[in-house]
């Protein structure tokens, strides 16, 4: 899978991009994942790549051609069309299964907003998707450009050591994961439940299954309202 991260501030996320489980599989060869500048795309001779909303009002938006010349430089340099999403607070908000459905497109292309966003003519023009983070509102589109990428990658084949380790966590299977151990078998008082010590795995199995309820049901209720 290839995806571009469309931005004026590549470096933030070069700096995400390059570490732990993410950064591995990129060295591996399993993702190509990388941010270009929209502003080498700008045909302003100052370099902007953004301007006054018209109608007035606060802050700046970010100009419709600099960004649709760096989609279509990408679109050439691929030979195909990828998958255009812009990250949005207006946009449908980011689920585990959307995500899943995300991780089998060969191509997606990434278009972070900042300032005020976004000319709305380049959304109408080339965008196939807005998708939210949550209902708030962020300083620009590199830290959800970042979340979206993050949690597809990881859905990638080798990415973590089985499929059985996503498809065991919360959200996957319309509950949250059970609770997570580890050693010492005491710390400060509290004690591992004696089920994950004693080694029986189908009895292990059901605590698991179990735990995974309760805490839906304590946690997350309408969760399983949903289902
Ligand atoms: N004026 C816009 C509005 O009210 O809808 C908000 C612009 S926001 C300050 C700047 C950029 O951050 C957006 O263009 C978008 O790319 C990104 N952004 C902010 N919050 C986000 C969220 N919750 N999910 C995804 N992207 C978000």
């Amino acid at each position: 899978m290839k995806i571009k991260i469309l931005t004026l501030f590549p470096g933030m996320c070069e700096a995400v991009l390059g570490e732990s489980i993410i950064g591995r599989a990129r060295a591996q060869g399993l993702v190509d994942v990388s941010a270009v500048n929209i502003r080498d795309y700008t045909r302003d001779k100052h370099r902007r790549a953004d301007d006054a909303p018209y109608g007035g009002g606060y802050g700046m938006v970010m100009q419709a051609q600099p960004i649709a010349d760096c989609f279509r430089a990408l679109c050439g340099e691929w030979g195909v069309r990828p998958h255009f999403i812009y990250l949005s607070p207006q946009g449908k908000p980011l689920t585990q299964k959307r995500c899943l459905e995300l991780s089998g497109m060969s191509r997606l292309a990434l278009l972070c907003g900042h300032y005020e966003g976004v000319d709305e003519r380049v959304l109408e023009a080339l965008v196939d998707e807005e998708i939210s983070i949550g209902d708030y509102v962020l300083t620009g589109g590199e830290l959800p450009a970042l979340v979206l990428a993050d949690s597809i990658i990881r859905l990638l084949p080798g990415v973590l050591p089985a499929d059985a380790v996503f498809a065991a966590e919360s959200h996957y299977n319309g509950l949250l994961e059970h609770p997570q151990y580890t050693r010492p078998a005491v710390w400060e008082g509290r004690a591992v439940p004696e089920v994950l010590l004693n080694g029986h795995h189908a009895l292990q199995e059901q605590w698991r299954r179990e735990q995974s309820l309760q805490r839906t049901r304590e946690k997350r209720p309408e969760m399983l309202e949903e289902s």
